[in-house]
């Protein structure tokens, strides 16, 4: 497993003001959608395309264009679909599957609730969304749902990570060396807390996109 993080002064800056405690949901929003299309141009870095050519008005030119079958973005729910229209403007012909996890607040165990995958993801390049990598038991259960499809690649795009989500991540996944796995986050913070956030992170992404439930 790969982590790149992505220190671009831009990110900085915008991850700075989603951290704080006074932002509304609205800036909130914004923001994450602001981030995950900048965090989404370095983490396409390696998609994959075929040669295409253009007419332009003056003769033709020699392009690329992205490989078929198209990619899958694969938002974890809740928090994850906040970040989907950051992604879905830079990839835009992308399809779009859905896993719903929720963690158990006592074992901090992810179980799975919704799975609206398909089955088969030979040649796609995946890219999960979800906010916070924290203990990374999330994370983990997912990209083995996708390898288990056969997928080409899985790339995760966090806003925020913990250390122990990445290494947890790395230790899971340490034997899978066929298929690339790829983690690319604003910033790597501190730890976890006894409750399992990141510290100092930025609360419950959740709740601080859609409000309480
Ligand atoms: N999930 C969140 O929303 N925030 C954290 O800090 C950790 C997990």
């Amino acid at each position: 497993m790969r982590t790149l993080v992505v220190d671009h002064p831009l990110v900085t800056h915008k991850l700075t003001a989603l951290r704080d405690a006074a932002s509304d949901t609205a800036t909130f929003r914004s923001l994450t959608a602001e981030l995950v299309t900048l965090l989404a141009y370095e983490a396409t870095r390696e998609i994959r395309v075929q040669p295409s050519s253009v007419t332009t008005p003056v003769g033709v030119a020699r392009g690329v264009k992205l490989a078929r079958p198209v990619p899958l973005i694969v938002p974890v729910l809740r928090a994850g679909i906040g970040m989907l229209d950051g992604m879905t403007r830079l990839l835009p012909m992308a399809h779009v599957g859905f896993v719903g996890l929720r963690r158990d607040e006592e074992s901090l165990m992810a179980e799975t609730y919704a799975n609206r995958l398909p089955s088969d993801l030979t040649d796609r390049d995946t890219f999960v969304l979800d906010p916070m990598l924290a203990t990374g038991g999330t994370l983990a259960t997912v990209i083995s749902l996708l390898m288990d499809r056969g997928a080409a690649s899985v790339t995760a795009i966090c806003l925020l990570a913990a250390p122990e989500g990445l290494r947890h991540v790395e230790e899971t996944f340490a034997a899978d060396a066929g298929v690339p796995v790829v983690v690319v986050t604003a910033a790597v913070d501190d730890r976890l807390n006894e409750r399992g956030y990141i510290v100092p992170g930025l609360g419950d992404a959740g709740d601080r996109l859609f409000g309480k439930v």
